[in-house]
């Protein structure tokens, strides 16, 4: 029987710190020690928002999602790949992996084209070089898979006219997990899941249906929580077994629900 797959989705909130970076690393190993096979795919917001700054270039977020326009775009780029990929593997690799430093360009593995985003409240807003997935040759990853090495994956893909998208790191996991038939979605954020009272952690929601999301999208369910909700909801759809959203900031809990099996963090179920 082949191999368990998990994709973990790594929320650039949970990342800022150089040491959680590093016991996300062992909770990674533990997983492969254990016979998984892992694949990550990365955001990396307060370093993007550091880029932009830095360039003097203003952020814009509509539902969760970042406005880019083509200036906004070559930042973004340059920190996703060039400095969280680049500085990940080799915290990765650092803590006794093979990782592997990918974007969506990669072999031409992830397809992209401009998305258009429709809001709450029905408009089209254009949201410049935000693209959205088309689809997704899996034969990459399921070659570093099997040959031991970590992927990580940076959430910009190639349009098929040669244009260069930025796509929601939420959005671009649970797709990915799709296509390359994970049985598991992890996504790793700064806190413990969905609050029914943000922020009150007390009032986690423990489990979450389709019924429960279409109740609690816009209100409950706001901002970055938006994609993380929609990506697991799609993928569990397109046939991941099990999608789940986790602390990234006590790194911990993956071993603890992935090995030990706790209950921990938002389920979400169809
Ligand atoms: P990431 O880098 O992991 O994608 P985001 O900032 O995009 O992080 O999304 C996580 C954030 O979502 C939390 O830090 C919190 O501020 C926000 N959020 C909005 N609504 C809720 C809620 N109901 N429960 C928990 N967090 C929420
Ligand atoms: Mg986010």
């Amino acid at each position: 029987m082949s191999k368990q797959r998990i994709l973990i989705k790594y929320g650039g909130n949970a990342m800022v710190n150089p040491q959680l970076q590093q016991e996300i690393a062992a909770q990674i190993f533990k997983l492969r020690e254990a016979g998984f096979e892992v694949i990550m795919v990365h955001g990396g917001g307060p370093f993007i928002n550091k880029a932009l700054e830095k360039a003097a270039i203003k952020s814009q977020f509509v539902d969760g999602l970042r406005v880019t326009e083509a200036i906004a775009f070559a930042e973004i780029q340059k920190a996703l790949i060039g400095e969280v990929n680049a500085d990940l593997i080799s915290t990765l690799n650092h803590n006794k992996l093979k990782a592997v430093g990918l974007s969506g360009k990669d072999g031409g593995m992830v397809r992209a084209k401009k998305y258009h985003h429709k809001s709450a409240e029905g408009s089209i807003v254009d949201l410049g070089l935000v693209g959205e997935i088309t689809e997704i040759d899996d034969s990459l990853v399921n070659l570093l898979c099997e040959a031991g090495y970590v992927p990580v994956v940076a959430c910009v893909a190639d349009g098929a006219d040669g244009t260069s998208y930025n796509i929601n790191a939420d959005t671009f996991a649970g797709k990915l997990a799709a296509a390359v038939k994970a049985n598991q979605l992890i996504v790793l954020t700064d806190v413990d899941g969905l609050f029914l009272n943000y922020p009150d952690p007390a009032s986690i929601i423990r489990e979450l249906d389709e019924n429960a999301v279409n109740k609690h999208m816009g209100t409950t369910i706001q901002g970055g929580m938006i994609p993380k909700i929609q990506s697991c909801m799609l993928a569990l759809k397109e046939g991941v077994g099990k999608a789940i959203i986790l602390n990234g900031t006590r790194p911990e809990q993956i071993a603890t629900y992935v090995i030990d099996n706790e209950k921990i963090g938002t389920t979400l179920t169809l």
